[in-house]
């Protein structure tokens, strides 16, 4: 046995006893150390890249993609997946996407801009959101993309610009509606229950400026209720029908929009997500049988569209970081300082993520607070954990930080680190580089008056 597989001592002690929040597994949740991601040490990556680090795994953004494609292509027989940049835009994420066969899902010119310049073809971007410039529109339009109207002022600049440059915009509208989760969604796009889907529809149609190619919905985010899925697609293809009667019109796809729930835990959640969050097999039986049992005829079945987002990545996600201290609160509470924050995790606001020592620890376990390390009272990574102790200088896993965290993030009092991407051969690269001060420096300009003092 060598010095370092010693067992670390901890002294005895008497602890009184403490009511945390109980699951079924016992107030224990973590039994072994997570080591490595892929085959890779997590301390090989921690010293390679800094802490803290982001780690994508290659190997797990593929086999989830796939298992979402396998759920959907098993049950229908039209179906393509859009990835939805802003869940994660880095290149190199997109780019793993793209291979596996998904089309691009936008929503600012900013994103539109990296579609075409990961070399997307225009035709297979989707546009969705609620500001569009002409610009944008122009660009679109020009490179047959997908325009995803989500209200009259844009459906009327789109009719403008048609007639202005002779061009025919290939559309679909955005429809919101009620599919009984609440607060319901209802501030993108037309709503189904009061009619403005149908104005939209008229007025498209009437317009004849306009190919209407598809009807859109995202009916929410982290969405529990796969019915909700059920409800929605027989709304949409109910109107895709009453639009064929009307109009002599077939539209061409249905997009269900993203929102499934990834397998993290809500905050409050009494079960790990994990055990409760539906799968993709789940979702898939839902929406594809409400369009199975629309009224289509059998050649002339819609596309169906999804534009998951965080459902396929925030599992490849994991956030390594290292303890700066422990210290007890006044009511003798444990608390551990990390540097990871909520600059960099900013799902912290939503889940309790799971959290892993990344060394060997002992049995003892005490409930714990995770405080991130910026000069903020919000700034909490986890309010109440059982974890073993950690000690200064020891590392963490936090699991599922996939989705969001890469594009939310803040460079707020300090820099954002790298993000690395273990490929499918067990080869980490670093695939954003970590801030600098000049990264950050070299966007600021100082006028001559301010360039000097006496202090
Ligand atoms: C954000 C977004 C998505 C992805 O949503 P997830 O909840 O991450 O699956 C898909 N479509 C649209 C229009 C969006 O705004």
């Amino acid at each position: 046995m060598s010095i370092s597989d010693k067992k670390r001592y901890e002294r005895p002690m008497i602890k009184k006893m403490e009511a945390g929040v109980p699951n079924k597994f016992g107030l224990r949740s973590e039994y072994t150390p997570m080591q490595e991601i892929d085959g890779v040490s997590i301390k090989q990556l921690l010293k390679d890249y800094g802490t803290p680090v982001f780690v994508l795994s290659e190997t797990t953004i593929r086999s989830t993609f796939q298992k979402a494609k396998k759920a959907f292509t098993t049950r229908y027989p039209k179906v393509q997946f859009a990835w939805s940049y802003k869940t994660n835009y880095l290149d190199a994420v997109c780019k793993v996407f793209h291979q596996e066969g998904s089309w691009a899902e936008v929503v600012s010119g900013f994103e539109y801009d990296k579609a075409i310049n990961n070399g997307v073809s225009g035709k297979k971007i989707i546009f969705n959101g609620p500001d569009k410039t002409e610009n944008d529109l122009v660009k679109a339009i020009n490179n047959e993309s997908l325009i995803h109207i989500d209200h009259l002022d844009e459906l009327y600049l789109l009719i403008e610009i048609a007639d202005k440059l002779n061009v025919r915009p290939k559309v679909a509208i955005r429809v919101n509606m009620d599919t009984g989760v609440y607060p319901m969604w209802d501030r993108f796009g037309f709503n189904y229950e009061n009619g403005q889907a149908w104005d939209a529809i008229n007025k498209i149609m009437r317009s004849g400026k306009m190919e209407l190619m598809g009807l859109h919905t995202h009916i929410g985010t982290f969405m529990l209720s796969p019915n909700a899925y059920a409800i929605a697609a027989s709304k949409l293809a109910d109107l895709a029908i009453s639009l064929e009667q009307k109009y002599n019109h077939k539209v061409k796809y249905i997009d269900m929009g993203g929102g499934f729930a990834s397998k993290n835990t809500l905050k409050g959640a009494y079960l790990p997500g994990t055990d409760t969050n539906p799968s993709f097999d789940d979702f898939a039986e839902s929406i594809t049988t409400a369009l199975l049992n629309a009224n289509f005829k059998s050649d002339e079945m819609p596309l169906l569209i999804l534009e998951t987002g965080r459902a396929l990545i925030d599992e490849a996600g994991y956030l390594l970081g290292t303890v700066i201290a422990n210290k007890r609160a006044s009511t003798g509470k444990r608390l551990t300082i990390m540097d990871i924050g909520v600059n960099i995790l900013f799902t912290a606001f939503w889940y309790d993520h799971k959290i892993t020592p990344a060394q060997p620890f002992t049995h003892y376990t005490e409930e714990t607070a995770i405080y991130g390390p910026l000069c903020m009272n919000i700034d909490v990574i986890r309010e109440n954990i059982n974890l073993p102790l950690l000690n200064k200088g020891d590392n963490m896993v936090v699991h599922y930080v996939g989705a969001y965290n890469m594009t939310q993030w803040m460079q707020f009092i300090t820099l954002r680190p790298k993000v690395v991407l273990i490929d499918t051969n067990g080869t980490p690269h670093v695939i954003r580089e970590n801030e600098t001060n000049e990264t950050i420096t070299s966007l600021e300009k100082t006028p001559q008056h301010l360039s000097s003092f006496n202090l």
